[in-house]
């Protein structure tokens, strides 16, 4: 790793035994921030995490200078806050709340999710416009953690495919200080966004700042991409095998835009994160 790099690489660490685990697996990786859930991601609802767990996770934090701005925790991925049907989307809102209230104890300042569907019920902007209320709800309820939405590959009927629609989103919410993205190179390139050439990445970028702005980018996902450009199809693959090539990864480590927010790896092959950190870091000019 380079000293004097404002790139902040890691990835999404496992919290088997317990979530003060994650800042460990991410020190024993070489990675200068991480990704994590904060509970089992397949459940609604978790067991509260106990004072011994928060203060471990704090202590190991702080151990290895782990900042609340390096971690990137993510949210179940049972919760749909476009939810068509009401029951289902009360659910949903108390488990992102529920969620947020973890980050909260555990002193994070953000939330990584993925928007929502439609369910082919409800249309489009329908589903957008009740996600941003989902977000103004939870915000309400909480406080100190950022909503960090994250862009789709466009599967089935996810929203969020398009920087349009993270804009729609992010216009319906009412405190734009607690509200951010999360940019998935995988999912980008899945959805139509050609990160795998010198035009496409330009023209990509400059779409991000006119639509979104990078003020509000506060993660991104580095991850390869099995899948086709424009395939709508969400699978990832190790950074330097698969569809987008090297150029992307190049590219943003020598683009300023992309200081000081977590880069996180959710690449298939957690035995090389170590290679694949060194990698990115030796691509910096
Ligand atoms: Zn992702
Ligand atoms: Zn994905």
């Amino acid at each position: 790793m380079k000293e004097n790099s404002k790139k902040i690489i890691g990835a999404h660490v496992s919290i088997s035994g317990g979530v003060e685990n994650a800042p460990l697996n991410a020190a024993a990786i070489g990675a200068r921030g991480f990704a994590m859930f904060t509970k089992n991601q397949r459940q609604w609802f978790a067991k509260p995490l106990t004072e011994e767990n928060i203060s471990l996770f704090k202590s190991n934090c702080a151990k290895f200078g782990f900042q609340p701005e390096m971690i990137l925790p993510h949210d179940s991925y049972l919760i749909n806050l476009g939810q068509p049907d009401p029951e289902k989307l009360e659910k949903s809102r108390g488990s992102f709340v529920e969620e947020i209230h973890r980050c909260m104890q555990l002193g994070l300042d953000r939330l990584n999710f993925h928007p929502g569907s439609h369910l082919k019920t409800i249309s489009e902007e329908d589903c957008l416009q009740r996600i941003a209320e989902s977000i103004n709800l939870a915000l309400a309820e909480t406080e100190g953690v950022s909503a960090i939405i994250e862009n789709t590959a466009g599967q089935g009927s996810n929203v969020g495919y398009c920087f349009e629609h993270l804009a729609r989103i992010i216009e319906g919410v009412e405190d734009k200080s607690r509200i951010g993205v999360c940019i998935d190179t995988c999912h980008a390139f899945a959805s139509g966004y050609d990160l795998s050439t010198e035009e496409g990445c330009d023209w990509t970028w400059k779409q991000f700042e006119k639509l979104i702005g990078f003020e509000y980018l506060k993660g991104m996902h580095l991850n390869g991409s099995k899948s086709k450009l424009g395939s709508r199809v969400d699978r990832h693959h190790s950074l330097q095998q698969g569809e987008l090539g090297e150029l992307p990864f190049k590219w943003l480590m020598n683009d300023h835009r992309f200081n000081g927010i977590p880069l996180m790896l959710e690449t298939i092959n957690p035995e090389i994160w170590p290679e694949e950190i060194n990698w990115l870091y030796s691509l910096e000019k």
